[in-house]
């Protein structure tokens, strides 16, 4: 019997809808491309998309901007993160999320992983005392207990942002994704939840710091156009010590936005279809864990991790290339190079290097894979069989295993 091979590609997104493209040509049509040329009483595309963005968090005030890593550092800088400081962040990120810290001048501070990949809270209550921020990436949508966390955070004076790269659309106990720590940030790149090729977003109650934030971007002097922001009064006092550090998103992109994020929900939906045809058919695979979520996380499974337990390096580096023979293409946090958008700790070498022995544990057994919506669910069922295959075949990553 030969082995059977999956078809379908894991970078492949689906189609932008069809009512998205008929006002990206609209916008394109005006010629009006740039948030703030817009006709006296006019509502821009990217102002219409921060009201429907901050209504659907429930956040008083929302800014759309260039990227996801932009929206990282704009919040750093909009709480006035000073240069030489010591910012907490989830050792098992990705690139962006240093990179965001280091462009500011300040420092990361590792904290290490938890099994079931979520930030480990002893870890952060242990070095809480030597930062006064932590930058909390809900990395790959996995979210740690969010009411502990905020425990630590009161306790020890910690400003939590919160990096939502794939968290847009997720819930802790009924509360949005973002919403817990004083800033929200989110990624519109075409690998995320909503799709328009590169974009962020920031979402916060704060008045003062939302005010930063949107002359941080690059407003000019043209902030009275914004829609789901602070009133005008509290940009006075800020207007000429607050540098424009260009970043602003465009109404093309947030054209392209607003009917996708109509449709979150439901496409949120599809990926918990995706992801849990898949961990059902890995659930009973001798040698694989997949990790576990609270019950009060709601996750988006746009991605699924599981870990090899026990199992060595040539075993695992086996697994995914004679997966990858057969179409599924799985990535491993354990490689020794950096590849694709997969990257560890050490190998941000801006950052001092820091010893995070139980994160290195955790990434050295960790498979990744993406679960774009171009999947069906009986995909999901093939993906499942080919790993479950793989992983268990006599010659597999099970052999030597006790
Ligand atoms: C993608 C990503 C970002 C940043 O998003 P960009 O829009 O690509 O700048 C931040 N954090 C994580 C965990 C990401 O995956």
């Amino acid at each position: 019997m030969t082995d059977e091979i999956f078809n379908g590609n894991f970078t492949q997104q689906e189609a932008v809808p069809e009512a998205a493209i008929a006002r990206a040509v609209e916008v394109m049509r005006s010629g009006r491309l740039h948030r703030y040329n817009t006709r006296p009483g006019e509502t821009g595309e990217t102002a219409a998309l921060e009201e429907e963005f901050a209504a659907r968090t429930g956040a008083r005030f929302a800014l759309a901007v260039a990227s996801g890593g932009y929206a990282l550092a704009c919040a750093l800088r909009a709480i006035s993160i000073a240069p030489g400081e010591r910012v907490l962040t989830n050792a098992f990120t990705l690139a962006p999320v240093p990179g965001a810290i280091v462009s500011t001048g300040a420092a990361p501070l590792f904290v290490e992983t938890t099994p079931d990949l979520v930030i480990d809270l002893e870890d952060l209550e242990a070095k809480a005392p030597q930062a006064r921020v932590l930058m909390l990436s809900h990395m790959r949508g996995h979210l740690c207990d969010m009411d502990r966390l905020m425990d630590i955070a009161r306790r020890y004076d910690l400003t939590v942002i919160e990096d939502c790269a794939h968290t847009m659309g997720a819930t802790w106990d009924g509360v949005p994704s973002g919403r817990h720590g004083i800033i929200g940030c989110y990624s519109t790149q075409t690998y995320k939840h909503i799709n328009s090729g590169e974009g962020g977003l920031l979402v916060s109650d704060d008045p003062v710091v939302m005010a930063r934030a949107i002359l941080l971007s690059g407003s000019y002097m043209m902030y009275p156009r914004h829609r789901a922001s602070p009133a005008p009064a509290v940009f006075e006092a800020l207007k000429y010590d607050t540098p424009n550090i260009s970043g602003r998103m465009d109404n093309l992109r947030a054209a392209i936005l607003r009917p996708q994020l109509q449709d979150l929900p439901a496409q949120c939906a599809r990926w918990g279809r995706l992801y849990d045809r898949l961990a059902c058919g890995l659930a009973d695979c001798a040698g694989i864990v997949l990790p576990q979520a609270d019950r009060r996380a709601v996750r988006v499974g746009s991605s699924l991790q599981f870990r090899l337990k026990g199992a060595g390096p040539a075993q695992i580096a086996g697994l995914v290339s004679r997966c990858l023979a057969r179409g599924v293409e799985l990535k491993w946090f354990g490689a020794p190079e950096p590849a694709g958008y997969t990257s560890r700790h050490d190998s941000w070498r801006y950052t001092a290097a820091q010893h995070l022995p139980q994160t290195d544990k955790v990434l050295a057994e960790l498979v990744d894979m993406r679960l774009p919506l171009s999947f069906s669910v009986e995909d999901a069922a093939q993906i499942a069989r080919i790993i479950s295959q793989e992983v268990t075949r006599p010659d597999g990553v099970m052999q030597g295993q006790s």
